[in-house]
C-alpha cells in the first residue's frame, strides 16, 4: 500500500523479502531488523494499545546499533523499527479481511499493520480522521479506508498519508507535487501570547489543514508552532509549512488552524518533546545556546493566519 503511491520513491523494489524468524526476542531487541511480532506482552502496552513500533533513528551520522549493524549515513535515519501487536484476549482479537465477517467483533489486522508499518517508514500519527495515521484505530469490525486492489494499491491510504509519504521519500522527477504553502499562526490577540518561556511570538501548537478548494477534500495537514531557520533552538513562532501540494492552473488551497484541545492533543503527535527542545537537564551535554523549553500547549485559541515561509 505504501508502495504504490505516485511521486514518491518508495516502491516495492525498495523493500527486501519478508521472512520468516524464529527468534524470541526479535521485537525487544536493536539488531537492525525491522521485525513484526504478534503476540508480544511488552511494558509499552497501556491501556487500549493496540500496537505500536518501536523506532531507533540516528542522532548522528556514523551512529551503530552494535558492531555488526550498518552504520548511519545521515541523521535521523532508521536504524531498527518493530511493529509489537498485543497478544489477543477475551476483548481484543485481530481478524484478517477474509476472516473480518466470521469475526465481527475482531480489530481488522490488515488496516492496523499498515499504520505500524507507516511508522517504520518514518510517520508520526496525523490528527485527519480519515488517515491511515490518524492514531485511533477503529473500533472492532471497520475500517476507514477502502481495501487495496492490485489497480490501486494505495487504496486504503488517504491524500494525507500520500502527502507524507512525498514528504518522506520524494521523487525529484515529480513535477505535479512540489508546491508549498508556508506561513504562521498568530494569535488574534497578541497579549494571548504566554509570558514564559520568554521568546513565544506565535501560537504553539495548532494543525493546520489545506483543503482542495474545489472539492473541499482533506488534501494534508500538519503540526504548527515552531521553526528550526538558522542556528540555535528552536523558534516558536507559529510556524507551519505544508509541502508537496499538487500544483496546477485550476488547483488552489483553503488553510484553516485548529487547535489541538482532543480527541487529539499534542501528546498524540509528537511523543518525545525533548527531541524538538532539548536541555541540559533532560539531554546533558547539549550545548546551552541550542537549548530551549516547549512552552505550554496554547488551547483554545482565536487565530489569524499569516501567509509567508
Ligand atoms: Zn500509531
Amino acid at each position: 500500500m505504501w508502495t504504490g503511491v505516485s511521486g514518491t520513491l518508495l516502491v516495492p523494489a525498495t523493500l527486501g523479502t519478508l521472512q520468516r524468524t524464529s527468534t524470541t526476542s526479535a521485537c525487544s531487541s536493536s539488531d537492525g531488523i525491522n521485525s513484526i511480532c504478534f503476540n508480544q506482552n511488552d511494558p509499552g502496552f497501556t491501556l487500549g494499545v493496540l500496537a505500536f513500533t518501536r523506532v531507533i533513528s540516528a542522532d548522528t551520522v556514523g551512529e551503530q546499533l552494535s558492531s555488526t549493524t550498518t552504520p548511519s549515513t545521515f541523521v535521523g535515519q532508521i536504524l531498527d523499527a518493530d511493529v509489537l501487536l498485543l497478544p489477543g484476549n477475551a476483548n481484543t482479537t485481530f481478524a484478517t479481511p477474509a476472516a473480518l465477517p466470521s469475526n465481527p467483533n475482531s480489530y481488522d489486522l490488515e488496516s492496523i499493520l499498515t499504520h505500524e508499518l507507516g511508522h517504520t517508514f518514518g510517520f508520526n500519527h496525523s490528527g485527519v480522521w480519515n488517515a491511515m495515521m490518524f492514531l485511533y484505530a477503529p473500533p472492532p469490525g471497520q475500517m476507514t479506508g477502502t481495501r487495496p486492489t492490485t489497480a490501486t494499491p494505495d487504496a486504503p491510504l488517504a491524500d494525507d498519508d500520500r502527502t507524507g509519504l512525498r514528504i518522506l521519500y520524494p521523487n525529484a522527477s515529480d513535477s505535479v507535487h512540489i508546491g508549498t504553502i508556508g506561513g504562521r499562526v498568530l494569535p488574534a490577540n497578541p497579549l494571548a501570547l504566554p509570558a514564559s518561556p520568554a521568546g513565544v511570538t506565535g501560537i504553539f501548537p495548532s494543525q493546520v489543514v489545506a483543503l482542495d478548494n474545489a472539492t473541499g477534500a482533506v488534501i494534508a495537514a500538519t503540526l504548527a508552532g515552531w521553526s528550526c531557520r538558522g542556528q540555535g533552538p528552536a523558534q516558536f513562532d507559529g510556524s507551519f509549512s505544508l509541502q508537496r501540494l499538487m500544483v496546477g492552473t485550476s488547483q488552489s488551497y483553503r488553510i484553516y488552524a485548529e487547535p489541538l484541545d482532543g480527541p487529539v492533543v499534542l501528546g498524540s503527535v509528537i511523543y518525545n518533546m525533548t527531541s524538538l527542545c532539548r536541555n541540559a537537564s533532560t539531554d546533558p551535554g547539549w550545548p546551552a545556546p541550542y537549548a530551549c523549553t516547549v512552552p505550554a500547549p496554547a488551547a483554545p485559541f482565536s487565530a489569524r493566519l499569516k501567509p509567508g515561509s
